[in-house]
């Protein structure tokens, strides 16, 4: 219940933020070397400590971090990638929805892969989907959409389907697309299913305006549909009803748009969010700003630390975590009685260019957040303080019990 003690609440996540001794930084992380002084501030008027996205030493993805961190727990509803995959390029997926990640291929009269990625064609590709969305077979209906190059997301709405098939792919060129199979009984109709939209994908797309064009240009077509990574799209309930409270996602990664909209959180896009190290932080504030003035509860990521440790780049990752305190500093002028949380999803080292194990410094700041002694925001700093090591899943309780909004748990 709300009352006049409650506050806003912030989760500002720089993706990615997360990292090592960069020998380059004279063995500091980019965290500490950047110069954060509303972080900083923060930390010495809030508390700290570390936090494991998922649990120590598992290599989160962002997508499972920021499940984890919205209070499900990853290894409960995460069915794999074709799901999210589709929730990420912002297809409509119902819980019960069986989903698939698809590629558009190129295949002969006798479906035989002659590319296994179309050429990794670009473009075309959302009025080839197009072609296939809205697809009957059997009670069964089929939605297709577009994603990044040859990439689609597919989702099956229909009774009696299950995820236990095999592939189509066969993930080399020069031989023929597999028949699914059932690989159980319950899944027969799955694969009937499935056989029947890639037979019918040839006869739409190789046909197709598109795939003509290609053709007269040397390109190889991109004319048979191939679906994998089969998963029902779990059923995770609305954010209002797990929290009390409704919340806006300000977010650049697709899938954790995709997560939010699907529990029903107010998904804002920002102009000039370019989800790497240039965008418009300044945008993004005033977004958080205008959602926290409508909304209880703001998820803002911020993509581009995430992209420099992929990119190996220390001065980048620094640049960018430096807007991010610019903002968190616009942000506390613009919004009284806010209590902020700011960490990563998970540690992306620059000197290892992906994701790893270890924890994130973690920071909450607010008016009714206990001040630990901690005086600076950053890795080293954060194993002295209060919060000590907490995991993903613990966050959103130590937001709504510091925003005064959560639910006693006994008499
Ligand atoms: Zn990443």
């Amino acid at each position: 219940m709300l009352s006049s003690t409650t506050t806003k609440g912030l989760l500002l996540i720089g993706d990615g933020m997360g990292d090592r001794a960069v020998p380059a930084l004279g063995g500091k992380t980019p965290l500490e070397a950047a110069n954060t002084p509303i972080m900083d501030r923060c930390a010495a008027e809030g508390e700290s400590g570390h936090m494991d996205p998922i649990a120590p030493g598992i290599r989160a993805g962002s997508d499972t971090a920021h499940l984890a961190m919205l209070g499900y727990d990853p290894y409960q509803v995460y069915p794999g990638r074709g799901p999210f995959e589709c929730f990420g390029i912002g297809m409509e997926v119902q819980p019960g929805d069986l989903a698939f990640r698809f590629n558009f291929a190129t295949v002969d009269e006798n479906f035989t892969v002659l590319d296994r990625r179309a050429g990794r064609i670009t473009k075309g590709t959302d009025r080839l989907a197009a072609a296939i969305d809205g697809m009957q077979v059997q009670d069964v209906l089929i939605l297709a959409k577009e994603s990044v190059a040859h990439r689609g997301g597919m989702v099956m709405r229909g009774p009696g389907l299950h995820t236990k098939i095999s592939e189509a792919d066969p993930h080399a060129e020069g031989l023929k697309v597999l028949e699914v199979q059932a690989l159980s009984p319950e899944a027969e109709k799955t694969a009937l299913v499935c056989n029947e939209v890639i037979r019918r994908s040839y006869d739409i797309l190789n046909d197709h305006p598109i795939n003509r064009e290609r053709v007269a240009q040397s390109l190889p077509p991109a004319n048979i549909l191939l679906p994998r990574g089969a998963g029902f799209a779990p059923n995770l309930g609305l954010f209002s009803d797990r929290y009390g409270i409704t919340g806006a996602c300000i977010v650049e990664v697709g899938l954790v748009k995709g997560i939010g909209r699907y529990i029903g959180m107010d998904v804002i896009d920002v102009i000039g969010s370019t989800a790497n190290v240039e965008t418009d932080t300044v945008a993004i504030g005033n977004a958080v700003i205008e959602a926290l003035g409508r909304h209880p509860f703001v998820l803002c990521n911020v993509k581009g630390p995430d992209v420099a440790g992929h990119d190996c780049n220390p001065q980048g990752k620094i640049r960018i975590i430096e807007k991010i305190d610019a903002m968190l500093g616009q942000i506390l002028d613009g919004v009284e009685n806010l209590t902020v949380a700011v960490t990563g999803d998970h540690c992306t080292p620059v000197t290892f260019g992906d994701h790893t194990g270890e924890p994130v410094p973690i920071l909450f700041h607010g008016p009714t957040v206990r001040p630990d002694g901690v005086q600076s925001f950053g890795e080293r700093a954060a194993t002295l303080g209060s919060v000590h090591r907490i995991q993903g899943k613990d966050v959103m309780n130590i937001m709504t019990s510091y925003m005064g909004t959560a639910e006693k748990f006994g008499a």
